[in-house]
């Protein structure tokens, strides 16, 4: 990692804590989205391998004091305006291994001390994207939060209002996020003097070092908190109503607004998006063409097709009569108008109904001699005549 990507990353927010998290807040933080994110526990699952590299990779700047500060001092001079944000970049940022100019930009000489090199890492590494530097800022808006829902395909097809049941990672209600049964409160880890860390000193270099005792949170729990069990944080569960519009298909997402995570410093809330699974109709389905039409499959007897006749086909919530000509192909559509999806803003499917020839699988003697003697009468209609004259030509 170069610090480069500092100015195109937002480990605050990775880990989900507030800028000015505790180093105890940051550890905890941690703790419980790597083991949620573990490859481990989602065999498979990219997303989650990501996540799991990107909040190990927070982890790694935020957890060490010194790096820390380093990226809060960068992201804090991105943010305080003093080199231009966005794109364009002069001196071509991303333009591939171009040195930015210090003195230019701070319209003095060297750029002063460790300000200095600070930007000089900064812009030390090659490539990189081009001018995607997000300047930081204490407020956060909440992170998005995805769900699913399985809907019947009448609900999918009417809309309907689903009720569903979160559940999220909050602070622990029962110990108010401190991780101590209730009426005992942690006790400050006399080995670091709660500061979470220690010294070691190795020939001329001193390393700090996460507190055995106290693994690094500074503070010891003598009775847990059997709700959190001492993390002081909890699996909140809360319950919403969906409002699923109708016409919504297999695989589309609903957005909440503001119904995902609680922001951070006063930011608005993240949006939920709920993803829609619809089940299979035993008889229904959506058109492909335009998913507002329904499909019908009817099957339906040699001579109805043949001498016309009128059918009572099902729709979505009652029935309709279907006039089919003498002489109806087996295969053909009919379009019921407006027996489709029916949305809010006026638009309406249609019901698009096929039929199909059923052929009994047995015949007893007389259905035989009809069939024998209609073959005869219509000794003249050749169906395969154009297909075999097209073979021979
Ligand atoms: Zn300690
Ligand atoms: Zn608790």
């Amino acid at each position: 990692m170069t610090q480069r990507d500092w100015i195109e990353k937002d480990f605050y927010r990775e880990l989900g804590v507030a800028s000015g998290a505790s180093a105890d807040e940051i550890k905890k933080a941690y703790r419980k989205l790597a083991r949620e994110l573990h490859p481990d526990a989602n065999p498979g699952d990219a997303t989650a391998e990501n996540r799991f590299k990107a909040v190990s990779e927070a982890y790694g700047v935020l957890s060490d004091p010194e790096k820390r500060r380093e990226y809060d001092e960068t992201r804090a001079l991105f943010a305080g305006g003093r080199v231009p944000g966005g794109a364009g970049f002069p001196g071509g940022f991303g333009a591939g291994g171009q040195t930015f100019d210090l003195g230019d930009l701070f319209g003095g000489a060297g750029g002063g001390g460790g300000l200095g090199d600070i930007l000089g890492n900064v812009f030390a590494g090659a490539g990189g994207r081009p001018g995607a530097a997000r300047a930081g800022s204490r407020a956060q808006r909440g992170a998005d939060v995805e769900s699913e829902l399985t809907l019947d395909f009448d609900q999918a097809v009417r809309g309907a209002e689903v009720p569903i049941r979160l559940s999220s990672p909050g602070r622990c209600e029962r110990c108010g996020g401190t991780g101590a049964k209730p009426g005992s409160t942690p006790r400050q880890c006399p080995t670091c003097d709660g500061v979470g860390l220690v010294s070691r000193s190795q020939g001329a270099f001193a390393f700090s070092e996460p507190c055995r005792d106290c693994r690094g949170t500074g503070r010891i729990i003598d009775d847990p908190c059997p709700e959190c069990g001492g993390d002081g944080v909890s699996t909140r569960t809360r319950s919403l109503t969906v409002r699923v519009p109708a016409g919504v298909d297999d695989g589309q997402r609903i957005r909440l607004p503001a119904q995902g995570e609680p922001g951070r410093g006063g930011a608005p809330a993240g949006d939920l998006y709920v993803k829609v699974h619809v089940t299979p109709h035993r008889l229904f389905g959506r058109s492909e063409r335009n998913a507002d039409d329904l499909t019908l499959t009817v099957p339906v007897t040699f001579q109805e097709l043949a001498l016309g006749s009128t059918l009572t086909v099902p729709t979505l919530d009652s029935t309709v009569s279907l006039r089919i000509p003498a002489g109806t192909a087996s295969g053909r559509t009919f379009r019921v108008r407006g027996r489709g999806v029916h949305r809010k803003d006026g638009r309406t499917g249609d019901l698009l109904v096929t039929v199909e020839v059923a052929v009994p699988n047995r015949l007893d003697d007389a259905a035989q001699e009809a069939l024998q003697a209609y073959a005869e009468a219509t000794k003249s209609f050749d169906p395969r005549a154009e297909l075999l004259g097209g073979a021979r030509r």
